[in-house]
């Protein structure tokens, strides 16, 4: 265990205003919030931060395309508020973190003549709803022009061009706790709520324990979260069983493909009425998703079947890509609601049962909107007077001017570490795997500066390495547990059993 770990276990027994169950994009969301408002706030994270939904998302900061159509189709005012909330969130969270953030021109081709007035219009649509804060105009691109773009593709009647922002989910989730922390909050990974302490009825607080140490301690606060995303009703339940669902858990699949591509993909119109993404990602390609309702497992699995649908429904596109495949990871969405989960608004919601506040659904892209709010409502309750939020217009750790830094690595080292990327760097130019950009600083950097306690909590969520190529990131383990093992003062015996543990894990990502 590092000093800084200790120090922060000891100082969850102070007590405090709010207690944030969940390091994913809410919990952390509402963490920063809160910190930024003054409150005295800690988060406890039973796993990694972001290692449930938060890093296994498109990464896109978008409005969304298919919601638009969506509320259109269905005359939905609540689906389009949504799309023009989110519309506009993305340029506020893309200045938030510039180095973990850009904006993407994504492609639509059309191979029908009625595509595309539709197609056209729609796209203009969503410009215009983006107001001032749009990040770049629509086009129409000719055929050549998309054949230059997509040379796989079939004969298109063109395309339309369009902008989105595009960002590192699990760089961005880290980047909130940790400004949190450089403020005085307290977070903590590998430390989860098993129980709730009430005063007066009410829930005060909780039971938190240790997953590395196997200690446990009482945890009071004045108002307690619960941002557990897909685990939020099992949350609950721990303070009443009898409690209804409030969420419909969603699984979504992605394959990580050898393709390299400078412009995103999206194609329309899948077999079961959604859309497909294909997106620059790491100098390979994202593809994904899929929409099937699934139980709420902490490490969800990518099936078999959702592979093959991801394959079989870019094939008439692109080609057969299975000889492509690096990595394959699910994550699973927190939908708000019952019913068919791909008509689920995408709309988020504050419960509060005996002083238990359950924040779920909405999306990364709004997750600062969905912060104001719960802060908002408990202050509310609890008749706290709080200073105006600054969250739209605070830098984030680690924004800055960019060092300079060595070609070849320079460009990954600032799009995830930012201004900080020379002091990691100075941590060890060895790269961890020949001829990669992934350097043996950064594990010392990820364990010293990030809270990195776990060789997978380093190659999946500090680096990135694990959601990109699968192989490749079992071939690293060995040697990051080695860096890892005498900063956190394991002996052979326990490298030996953390290092089979994330093996067994890394097909789960957990
Ligand atoms: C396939 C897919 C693609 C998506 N793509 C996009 C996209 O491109 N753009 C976009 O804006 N949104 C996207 N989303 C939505 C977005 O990813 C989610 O809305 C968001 O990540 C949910 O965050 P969360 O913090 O609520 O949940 P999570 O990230 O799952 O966090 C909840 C955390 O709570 C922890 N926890 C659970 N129980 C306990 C306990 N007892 N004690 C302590 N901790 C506990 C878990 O370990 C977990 O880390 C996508 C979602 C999916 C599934």
């Amino acid at each position: 265990m590092t000093p800084e770990r200790a120090a922060l276990w000891e100082r969850l027994g102070e007590e405090f205003d709010l207690l944030v169950i969940g390091g994913g994009a809410t919990g952390a969301g509402v963490l920063w919030e809160a910190t930024l408002r003054g409150l005295k706030a800690a988060l406890v994270e039973a796993g990694d931060f972001a290692s449930g939904t938060s890093s296994r998302s498109t990464k896109l900061l978008h409005g969304g395309v298919r919601y638009l159509e969506l509320a259109l189709r269905r005359l939905d005012r609540r689906q389009l508020r949504l799309v023009v909330d989110a519309l506009r969130e993305r340029k506020v969270v893309m200045g938030l973190a510039p180095h973990l953030a850009r904006p993407l021109r994504l492609l639509t081709p059309l191979f029908r003549p009625l595509e595309v007035p539709y197609y056209w219009t729609g796209l203009r649509l969503y410009d215009l709803l983006a107001g001032g804060r749009r990040l770049g105009a629509s086009r129409y691109a000719s055929p050549r022009e998309v054949r230059a773009l997509f040379p796989d593709l079939p004969p298109t009647l063109g395309g339309v061009l369009y902008w989105d922002g595009q960002f590192l989910d699990y760089r961005l989730n880290l980047a909130l706790v940790l400004s949190a922390l450089a403020r005085g909050a307290v977070a903590l990974n590998h430390a989860e709520a098993t129980g709730f302490l009430l005063r007066g009825g009410r829930v005060q607080g909780a039971v938190v324990r240790d997953r590395l140490m196997g200690r446990e301690r009482e945890v009071w606060a004045k108002a307690v979260v619960n941002a557990a995303g897909p685990q939020a009703d099992r949350v609950r339940r721990l303070l009443d069983p009898a409690l209804p669902p409030l969420l419909t858990p969603s699984s979504g699949a992605h394959l990580v493909l050898d393709y390299p591509l400078e412009v995103g993909l999206l194609l329309p119109r899948t077999r079961d009425g959604r859309v497909l993404f294909l997106l620059p990602y790491g100098g390979r390609a994202l593809l994904g998703t899929t929409d099937l309702p699934a139980p709420p497992t902490p490490c969800p699995l990518p099936q078999e079947a959702e592979v093959q649908y991801l394959l079989e429904e870019v094939r008439p596109y692109l080609g057969d890509l299975s000889g492509r495949v690096r990595a394959a990871w699910s994550g699973l969405r927190p939908l708000v609601g019952q019913g068919e989960t791909r008509f689920l608004v995408r709309d988020h919601l504050v419960r509060e049962e005996r002083g238990l506040y359950t924040l779920v659904g909405g999306k990364w892209t709004t997750f600062r909107l969905m912060a104001l709010d719960l802060v908002e409502r408990v202050a509310a309750d609890l008749g706290w007077r709080l200073p105006p939020s600054s969250s739209h217009r605070t830098p984030l750790l680690g924004v800055g001017p960019r060092p300079p830094l060595p070609e070849g690595v320079g460009e990954r080292l600032y799009a995830h570490y930012g201004a900080l990327a020379a002091q990691v760097l100075a941590l060890g130019e060895r790269p961890l795997l020949p001829g990669r950009p992934y350097l043996e600083g950064e594990v010392v950097w990820a364990v010293r500066r990030e809270l990195a306690a776990k060789p997978l909590d380093v190659l999946a969520r500090r680096l990135g390495l694990a959601f990109l190529d699968g192989e490749a990131a079992a071939e690293a383990l060995p040697r990051v547990a080695h860096l890892m093992a005498p900063l956190l003062g394991w002996n052979e015996e326990k490298k030996e059993a953390l290092l089979e543990e994330a093996r067994r894990a890394l097909p789960g990502l957990c």
